[in-house]
């Protein structure tokens, strides 16, 4: 098959893995930067070219694409993808699903709508009702997440009243949409990554934040270890990449004392902590996926 991994950069681990995977299966593979990609918006023709260099542009088309559209190129790179939709071109997870997956509060209301299990969330723009707000996630200590943030960045622990009041008035002074959850403590600074490829867990890891860390992304300094699932977590898993209609997810789970629960599902998640922590040949088994699925016939949306 001609496979096209859309990635901004050939050298990430996790591009490197999927080119490594598609060729040892003889597959044809190239990687695409969806920021050196053009296109034409015609009914009869939707093309995308690439700009190899300076003076040369070609039109490039593949049999099946693979997305690593990374969080700061979401708009433009989904656009691209979306045009390589139109053509009837295969990909692993639709332009759709990456976009639901980028805005957390959409992601958070599609998941809630289906019911599927999250952290008591509350979500606010400019709000005046400070108290409301926070007695509506049941009080300090609390989460607040910045909505457009990834490795933990935009995500802080307000111990207290105090230090919400003012975090929450801070994040109004910028001007940022954000999120005020329910803070799972008996979670321990742990969080388990589900890795979901087409409806299977192909692989899973406990990841464990540093000592004085909340926040357990292996970015920040956390450690990943394999782990056992629990057949309800797994079963939870499938079904949030499935509400969000995304055939390769990662989903990020905490274990709860009232269950496991959901806390974001990733649409370009890494392969190197997975597949280091775990053995497991992730890579073979997306492409693995690409060839069998693809053949299944052509795009539909999916999730809802
Ligand atoms: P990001 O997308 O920036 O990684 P997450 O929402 O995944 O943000 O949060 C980062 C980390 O913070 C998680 O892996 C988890 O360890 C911790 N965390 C997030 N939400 C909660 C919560 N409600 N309660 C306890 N810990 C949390
Ligand atoms: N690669 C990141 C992860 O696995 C996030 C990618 C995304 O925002 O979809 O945590």
């Amino acid at each position: 098959m001609k496979i096209g991994i859309l990635s901004r950069n050939r050298n990430l681990y996790s591009t490197r893995r999927l080119v490594e995977e598609a060729q040892t299966r003889g597959h044809e593979v190239r990687v695409i930067d969806v920021l050196k990609c053009y296109m034409n918006i015609t009914a009869n023709d939707p093309t995308v070219y690439y700009q190899r260099s300076a003076d040369q542009v070609e039109p490039v088309a593949f049999e099946a694409v693979i997305p690593r559209i990374g969080a700061s190129v979401t708009a433009y790179g989904c656009a691209v993808l979306r045009q390589f939709e139109v053509g009837h071109t295969y990909s692993i997870n639709e332009s759709i699903a990456i976009t639901r997956s980028r805005d957390k509060l959409r992601a958070h209301q599609l998941l809630a709508r289906r019911g599927i299990g999250q952290p008591v969330t509350a979500y606010a723009h400019s709000a005046r009702a400070t108290d409301h707000l926070i007695e509506s996630v049941g009080g300090a200590p609390l989460i607040l997440k910045l909505t457009n943030s990834t490795h933990g960045n935009g995500v802080l622990l307000a111990e207290t009243k105090k230090a919400a009041e003012a975090l929450i008035n801070a994040f109004r002074g910028i001007g940022s949409d954000f999120l005020v959850q329910e803070f799972i403590k008996e979670a321990g600074g742990s969080d388990i990554r589900c890795f979901v490829v087409g409806e299977k867990v192909i692989a899973a890891m406990q990841r464990k934040a540093s000592k004085g860390e909340y926040r357990s992304n292996l970015h920040r300094g956390g450690t990943a270890e394999v782990i056992k699932l629990q057949p309800e977590e797994r079963r939870l898993a499938i079904r949030a990449a499935k509400v969000m209609g995304l055939d390769l997810a990662g989903v990020d789970i905490l274990r709860s004392a009232h269950g496991p629960l959901v806390i974001e599902v990733n649409s370009s998640p890494g392969l190197e902590g997975i597949e280091t922590a775990t053995g497991i040949n992730v890579a073979s088994k997306i492409i693995d996926y690409v060839e069998k699925d693809s053949q299944a016939g052509p795009n539909k949306p999916r999730g809802r």
